[in-house]
């Protein structure tokens, strides 16, 4: 069995690391429970800040990994201990045995119903980033206006939010939201673009450019303020209150769409699977690391590693970053064997 590695997950994450572990020999098994590979990326249209494809990287990142063996469509049904490693029944009615575990299942999107202030499933011209992406890539959808006159953008649903149960950051909303408010820019020059914020969070590397060309070139407004109240006009616009907290005064405004910016949160296998391996997880309900300086994808178990959004919101060079880590440290720990 030695050498055996299964990789939970067939996202970003899971695909790097099977990459690299293939390009180090071993011959990966990764196990995804939806129909296809890619994950969250796989639906998304365009990343930032270098607005590159994102279809072409799963495309990619499938063309790479053809040294393992892809289960879509498939569960982990239970884990247990082994002397030697894990064995793991799934739900295509086969058992794996494998000396390293890599979980790499990534998150879920903040179900924006919760907030039922903003109207998500009420009013028709509200939608979320993930509803617009699909648009951006399939030009179908009937809640988005042919020749919207104005469209903002909600940021912070469902995140740094204790009434959600979410009091994390979710990290790539500000720099998606600025990302889509621009590509809404460029098919609808004359509309009017609104970011509300509460701050913006724009740390990595071009983030701030982008921030800069969003107002500079695009004229896109950013609106310090939380949105407290969404109805819909005689005419079926929607109409928005919200408070400019940087000049304090209320405001109203008239829309034509309305983008939530859902928030990451915890993938509900992680639950079943820290459950079924003894895996700790954190207040935040995701992944807990061993440290989160310098270890975080390693787990409390021994030859279960972890990589990507399984331990808290990532950016894919994070998640690319951490699959390769976590496929060297499987390789260092197949050697200790
Ligand atoms: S990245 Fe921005 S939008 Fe997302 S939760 Fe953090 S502050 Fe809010």
């Amino acid at each position: 069995m030695k050498g055996n590695i299964v990789i939970i997950g067939g996202g970003i994450a899971g695909m790097e690391a099977a990459k690299s572990l293939i390009s180090l020999g071993y011959s990966p098994i990764v196990v995804e429970s939806s129909t296809k590979l890619g994950g969250h990326v796989a639906s998304w249209y365009k990343l930032f800040p270098d607005m590159s494809s994102a279809k072409n990287l799963v495309s990619r990142l499938e063309s790479e990994i053809k040294g393992a063996t892809v289960l879509c469509g498939t569960k982990v049904i239970s884990l247990n201990r082994l002397a030697d490693g894990y064995s793991l029944k799934l739900s295509n009615g086969s058992v794996v045995n494998a000396s390293a575990l890599l979980i790499a299942t990534g998150f879920t999107l903040f179900d924006a119903k919760k907030k039922e202030e903003y109207g998500y499933g009420v009013y028709d011209r509200v939608i979320t980033n993930s509803d617009l992406e699909a648009w951006f890539s399939e030009k179908k959808d009937a809640r988005v206006p042919d020749e919207p006159e104005s469209v903002g953008f909600v940021h912070c649903v469902g995140s740094r939010d204790l009434k959600a149960c979410n009091a994390q950051c979710s990290k790539v909303c500000c720099a998606t939201a600025i990302k889509q408010a621009i590509e809404i820019k460029e098919r609808f020059p004359y509309a009017k673009v609104y970011c509300f914020y509460m701050d913006l969070r724009l740390f990595g590397k071009k983030y701030e450019d982008f921030y800069i060309n969003a107002q500079r070139d695009y004229g896109v407004q950013f609106i310090r303020g939380r949105v407290s109240e969404v109805g819909e006009t005689l005419d079926g616009r929607l109409q928005i209150k919200a408070e400019d907290t940087l000049s304090g005064k209320p405001l109203k405004v008239q829309l034509d769409l309305l983008v939530l910016m859902s928030g990451i949160v915890r993938n509900q296998s992680i639950g079943e699977l820290s459950a079924m391996a003894g895996l700790e997880t954190d207040s935040d309900g995701f992944l807990r690391s061993i440290d989160n300086e310098y270890a975080v994808i390693e787990s409390n178990r021994p030859g279960i590693f972890y990589a990507g959004a399984c331990t808290g919101p990532k950016t894919v060079p994070e998640t690319v970053a951490e699959a390769r880590s976590a496929a060297l440290a499987i390789h260092s720990y197949l050697e200790t064997l």
